[in-house]
């Protein structure tokens, strides 16, 4: 059987960062799910779907066919075809696709993508609900956390290093808006899957999280 990481919690929590770290470290890939959420709500944002309509956005998320492949380690999201990296990481993408990731023909359309990936590779794959819903025989889980204050004052710092002049109030305030959606939502919810591991970051470097994480594989 392959060995499958789950990781999940909330926006900012460096999901990502220590994930792509543990993933070539234990040489395994990286399975970034909300990049997969995210190639859809690109769609949804092109096709110019009204957000609020949710049969609207189950009948159009259906034209969205994502895949993905790797370079070098690198995950790379194609929609119907399209490398679409360049486009997912902005915060329209972002609040989008918490937003579309609560339907349930959005959530209906990259499962089997998920489960299939972790079926195939020995993967650390990260998101909301790997470990409760995706991968339920993963191990081991985490839960990967850190407060609200840090997560801001993180997404801060990395745009202020890419030369914008961020709101930390903004920020802060859309984190906790995102973490409300993403908590309370009828499918899926982000929840610790009970048999995961219990991380907080907030106060832990970013090596002292991957050795965590690596020696819960032991
Ligand atoms: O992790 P990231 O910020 O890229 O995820 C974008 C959005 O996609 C999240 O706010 C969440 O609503 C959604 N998502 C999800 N389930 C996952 C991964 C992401 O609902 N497994």
């Amino acid at each position: 059987m392959a060995l499958n990481i789950a990781v999940d919690g909330p926006a900012g929590a460096g999901k990502s960062t220590i994930a792509k770290l543990v993933a070539k470290k234990k040489n395994i890939i990286y399975v970034d799910t909300g990049a997969m959420y995210r190639a859809i709500a690109l769609y949804i944002l092109r096709k110019g779907t009204d957000l609020n309509d949710s049969e609207a956005v189950s009948r159009d998320c259906k034209g969205a066919n994502v895949t993905i492949g790797y370079d070098n380690g690198t995950q790379i999201v194609f929609l119907n075809g399209e490398n679409v990296n360049a486009f997912l990481r902005t915060e329209e993408v972002g609040n989008t696709a918490s937003k579309t990731s609560a339907n349930p023909a959005v959530r209906a359309q990259i499962f089997n993508l998920q489960q299939q990936l972790a079926k195939e590779n020995d993967c650390i794959m990260d998101g909301r609900d790997i470990g409760s819903v995706v991968l339920p025989g993963a191990k081991p889980k985490i839960y990967l956390t850190a407060s609200s204050e840090v997560r801001a004052k993180r997404r801060f710092d990395e745009l202020i290093e890419k030369g914008e002049k961020p709101d930390f109030d903004k920020i802060k305030e859309d984190i906790e808006k995102r973490d409300y959606q993403d908590m309370h939502r009828e499918i899926s919810p982000l929840v610790k899957a009970e048999d995961a591991v219990l991380v907080d970051s907030s106060d832990m470097t970013i090596d002292e999280v991957v050795e965590k994480i690596c020696s819960l594989c032991e």
